[in-house]
């Protein structure tokens, strides 16, 4: 890098109720972490407050936002957001420059996660790779030759809103039975509290003794041997591995990451994804692509947008 060393770059993950900022050396790796409250009224402070406080690492060279939502690179735009929707104006980008001073990009949230695992987490010395988020909402990032391929559209990658019911529930996106209605943290949780109603045997699990459990208590039980919190994360890895043998058998790409809060569960979750990935794709596509969990962990999208920013 011909940045000196004591320019540093930031990244910042928005959330509609949290913002996650790193500052990072020009080698990617976090020398600041900070993590704030976030309203969505007060973006511009809220990212100007810290801003400030990464500049402890030093002089910040420019600033790579990500947000939950369609960003147009060329642009600067946000085009689409369900989850932030007050992002989607045409002065945010010269706003955010104008309250903080320094040169900003502004990328999808699931892109910036892909391009931060690729280049110093799980993904580092593969030519290509597909990642895929699992929080809150489902998303999910290609990388061809080094570079994000986003389609004719700019939103491709999105599995999350693959079909994988037909007959399941209807999705944010309007869809029926897209794999974030299934996958996503808010519907793993939906999918048990609907079975422990159903089946008097579930009654057993440890679960069942409050009502407002979320996929982390889900994935902690399982950890600690529940059944029916096992089997949930089971199924759960199924319906992921049946997209994931759908984006093998599609692009035969060297690596799929899987990353986001979710993947928290570790190898409960990643073994019957691999698997069930193994069962219903092509077998010498499967053989020549490693499905691994992201490094980064809940910094990856921080740190992508921050390397984004780096590399733009
Ligand atoms: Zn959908």
């Amino acid at each position: 890098m011909s940045a000196p060393a004591n320019s540093f770059f930031a990244g910042i993950e928005v959330t509609q109720t949290s913002m996650r900022g790193v500052a990072v050396s020009a080698d990617g790796e976090v020398v600041v972490r900070r993590e704030a409250a976030h309203q969505p009224d007060n973006l511009l402070s809220d990212v100007a407050n810290i801003v400030t406080s990464l500049r402890e690492a030093g002089e910040i060279k420019c600033v790579g936002i990500a947000l939950p939502g369609l960003v147009n690179r060329e642009t600067d735009r946000v085009l689409v957001s369900t989850g932030l929707p007050s992002v989607v104006r045409a002065d945010l980008h010269s706003e955010l420059i104008k309250a903080t001073g320094v040169k900003f990009e502004l990328e999808n949230d699931a892109n910036a996660a892909a391009y931060g695992e690729y280049k110093v987490g799980a993904g580092r010395d593969a030519k290509d790779l597909f990642y895929i988020h699992i929080g809150d909402a489902v998303g999910g990032a290609i990388i061809i030759d080094g570079k994000l391929w986003t389609g004719a559209s700019g939103c491709a990658g999105e599995v999350g809103h693959t079909t994988i019911n037909t007959e399941g529930i209807q999705c944010e996106c309007g869809n029926i039975g897209c794999l974030e209605t299934v996958a996503s943290g808010p519907n793993i949780a939906r999918r048990a509290r609907e079975r422990l109603d159903r089946d008097s045997t579930s009654s057993l699990s440890r679960l069942a003794i409050t009502d407002d459990f979320t996929a982390a208590d889900l994935a902690h039980e399982a950890t600690n041997g529940d059944d029916f919190s096992i089997m949930m994360i089971e199924r759960t890895g199924k319906y992921i591995g049946t997209a994931v043998a759908g984006i093998i058998n599609l692009l035969s790409l060297e690596r799929i990451v899987l990353g986001g809060a979710v993947m928290e569960a570790g190898d409960l979750l990643l073994n019957p994804i691999i698997q069930e990935a193994g069962k219903r794709s092509f077998h010498p596509c499967f053989e020549s692509t490693k499905i691994v969990s992201g490094k980064l962990g809940a910094d990856a999208v921080a740190i992508g947008a921050a390397l984004l920013a780096r590399d733009a």
